[in-house]
C-alpha cells in the first residue's frame, strides 16, 4: 500500500513530520528531492578535498564515491532526502582548571544515539502514515551521505566558508540528521543564500592554517583530525609538539569565530550532560585514569572514538 493508497497527501505528511520534528527538539527541518549531487559545488569540493590528500588517513571519506553522489544507491526507489538540525550549543567547550579543552559536541551522549533514535520516531510516523514498511533509512554522520549538501538543497543553510553548514535560524552548532525516504513530499526550491559576506574571521581563527581558503581545510593538519582521527601509531609527534593550544579533543577556534553563533539554539541535554565531569579533569587526574575509568565514564560519548591513550598523547604533546 502506498501513499495515495492510505489517502494521506504529500502536504500532510510533510506537515506531521515538521510537527514530529519540532516536538522532538529538532531547531529546523526541510526536504528535498533526491538528484544525483554529481556538478554540485559540494561535490566539486569534496572530490577536490580527496584529489589534493586533504582527507588525512582518514580512509573512509575516501570510499563510496558513487553512493556519496547518488543517495539512490544508498536507498532504491529514494524519492527524498529530509534534513533535521540537532542543536548542541551549551555555552562553550569543557575547559579543565588548568586549560584542558574538549569540543563542545562531545561533552555528552553519542550524537549517533541520540539523534537516530528520535529520527526513528519520525520513520515510524512516515511509515504508519503511508502504510509502507522499510521505506526509509536514517543517517548521521554514519554513512556516505554528503549531509551538507542536503541541507542546502533542503533549504535550512547555507555552508560557511569554515565549511559548516549555517542557518539563518538555528546558528552553527548543529549536528546534522538525514532521512532517506521512498515517499514524495512538496519540496520548495527555498536557497538560504551564503552570509558571510566579508566575514573571514573563522580563518583567522585558525592557528594552524589548516583552514587555508575559503571552503578548504587540510584535515592532516587540522587539530580536529589530530587529537581524534590521526592513528596513534605513527602519529607525526615532530610536528605536533608545536601546538600550543590545550585542544585535547576536537577544535572548535573556526566555529566559535563565526558571528552566526548568536543563532545557536540551546543544545540538547544529552549532548552535554558530561560537561561538569570533563570540566573536573585536570591532567594529573588524566593521567592517573584507568582504561575502567575510562570506560565506565565515556562509554557511549564521542570521547571514545579516540580512546584514553590518544587522549594522554594528546595532553602530554
Ligand atoms: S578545527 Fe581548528 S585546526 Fe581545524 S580548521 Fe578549524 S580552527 Fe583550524
Ligand atoms: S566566521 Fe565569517 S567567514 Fe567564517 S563561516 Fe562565519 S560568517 Fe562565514
Amino acid at each position: 500500500m502506498n501513499s495515495a493508497e492510505r489517502n494521506i497527501s504529500k502536504e500532510d505528511l510533510w506537515k506531521g513530520i515538521l510537527k514530529m520534528s519540532e516536538e522532538l527538539g529538532f531547531a529546523d527541518c526541510g526536504c528535498a528531492a533526491v538528484v544525483p549531487l554529481d556538478g554540485s559545488r559540494e561535490a566539486k569540493r569534496y572530490l577536490e578535498a580527496e584529489e589534493s590528500g586533504h582527507f588525512g588517513k582518514m580512509e573512509y571519506l575516501k570510499r563510496n564515491v558513487d553512493k556519496r553522489m547518488d543517495p539512490a544507491l544508498l536507498l532504491e526507489g529514494a524519492k527524498s532526502v529530509i534534513v533535521l538540525l540537532a542543536p548542541f550549543s551549551s555555552g562553550g567547550c569543557s575547559l579543565s582548571s588548568d586549560g584542558l579543552k574538549i569540543s563542545e559536541y562531545a561533552l555528552g551522549q553519542d550524537y549517533h544515539i541520540a539523534i537516530k533514535e528520535r529520527l526513528y520516531k519520525i520513520v515510524a510516523f512516515i511509515e504508519e502514515a503511508t502504510g509502507e514498511r522499510k521505506s526509509c533509512r536514517v543517517f548521521t554522520d554514519s554513512a556516505p551521505v554528503l549531509e551538507r549538501a542536503w541541507a542546502v538543497r533542503a533549504g535550512v543553510g547555507f555552508i560557511g566558508k569554515n565549511n559548516f553548514l549555517i542557518s539563518p535560524k538555528a546558528g552553527i552548532k548543529n549536528f546534522i540528521g538525514v532521512i532517506l525516504t521512498r515517499s514524495e513530499l512538496p519540496y520548495t526550491d527555498k536557497t538560504v543564500p551564503n552570509g558571510c559576506g566579508q566575514c573571514s574571521r573563522c580563518l583567522a581563527a585558525c592557528s594552524r592554517k589548516a583552514l587555508y581558503e575559503p571552503f578548504k581545510v587540510n584535515a592532516s593538519k587540522c587539530l580536529s583530525y589530530k587529537t581524534i582521527e590521526e592513528p596513534l601509531e605513527g602519529a607525526d609527534k615532530g610536528r605536533t609538539k608545536d601546538f600550543s593550544e590545550k585542544w585535547i579533543f576536537g577544535c572548535d577556534d573556526c566555529m566559535n569565530a563565526c558571528p552566526w553563533n548568536r543563532f545557536n539554539k540551546e543544545g540538547w541535554k544529552e549532548f552535554s550532560s558530561k560537561k561538569a565531569l570533563l570540566k573536573g579533569l585536570t591532567r594529573e587526574k588524566w593521567e592517573k585514569m584507568t582504561e575502567g575509568d575510562f570506560k565506565e565514564m565515556f562509554t557511549g560519548s564521542p570521547l571514545e572514538r579516540a580512546g584514553l591513550d590518544k587522549i594522554r598523547q594528546n595532553i602530554s604533546r
